[in-house]
């Protein structure tokens, strides 16, 4: 469903992201794990196609996110590490929003879209509210209901629980794992918490100075190394 090949960033002088291959399958939930500045949301970013690459290519459903960023952009609901809302709008407005520019619909259509996603992050009963009078927590989660808009069959999660209280953790990463369950996603997940990506991953493809260190499921990753993920994780993250 996903293909990356050879992918290089540079920011002027300095190679953020090196040489990258990796791919994933359909209905896939795959957490990219990393130490912070590793690479992760540059990659992201380049993935959904907001960020052209150095060198390389991104593939989606077999369609190349440059050459046709606006057919691939439909395949794909992003939750950036900062969700993109708008603090003088409703989360309803907000929603709305980014219904019409994703083509959502109008009307009655685009009323039901804005509540079925709303209803599946667990913001419809702050749908009248205005984002600047909600939680970090609800804000992070009206960021989700806007990726699910047009129900994407991928779906790219940066930093998905990041600033969340360890109930609002719980419900995101059930969420997660819900829609990775019903098949009908594949999923990428950046983070950096090694729990998150435990409760919800069934592969870490893992990120260190710009390279994928590791690559694998996590048992199969674990039994390789005979240590568990966290010692691992520090090991690759420092050499
Ligand atoms: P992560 O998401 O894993 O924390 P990033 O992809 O944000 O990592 O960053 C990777 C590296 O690229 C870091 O060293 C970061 O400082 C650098 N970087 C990220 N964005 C920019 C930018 N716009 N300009 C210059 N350097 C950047």
């Amino acid at each position: 469903m996903i293909e990356i090949k050879n992918l290089t960033k540079r920011y002027r002088e300095h190679v953020a992201v090196s040489d990258i291959s990796f791919s994933v399958k359909k209905g896939e939930i795959v957490g990219f794990l990393g130490p912070n500045g590793a690479g992760k949301s540059t990659t992201m970013r380049i993935l959904v196609g907001c960020m052209p690459a150095t060198s390389g290519t991104v593939t989606v459903d077999g369609i190349d996110v440059f050459d046709s960023p606006l057919e691939t952009k439909k395949k794909i609901g992003y939750l950036p590490e900062i969700p993109p809302v708008y603090l003088d709008m409703t989360v309803r407005e907000y929603l709305a929003f980014v219904g019409r520019l994703k083509k959502a619909g109008r009307g009655r259509a685009l009323k039901a879209e804005v509540e079925r996603v709303a209803t599946l992050a667990g913001v419809d009963h702050i749908l009248p509210r205005l984002i600047r009078n909600v939680s970090k927590g609800y804000r992070q989660r009206v960021g989700l209901a806007q990726a699910l808009i047009n129900d994407p069959e991928v779906l790219i999660l940066d930093e998905p629980t990041v600033g969340l209280d360890p109930i609002q953790i719980e419900q995101v990463r059930k969420l997660i794992l819900e829609l990775g369950n019903s098949g009908r996603h594949t999923i990428i997940l950046s983070t950096h918490i090694l729990s998150e990506v435990k409760a919800t991953c069934d592969r870490i493809v893992m990120i260190a100075h710009g390279k994928i260190a590791a690559d694998a499921k996590i048992e199969d990753l674990e039994r390789e190394h005979d240590a568990p993920l966290e010692q691992i994780f520090t090991q690759l993250a420092m050499a």
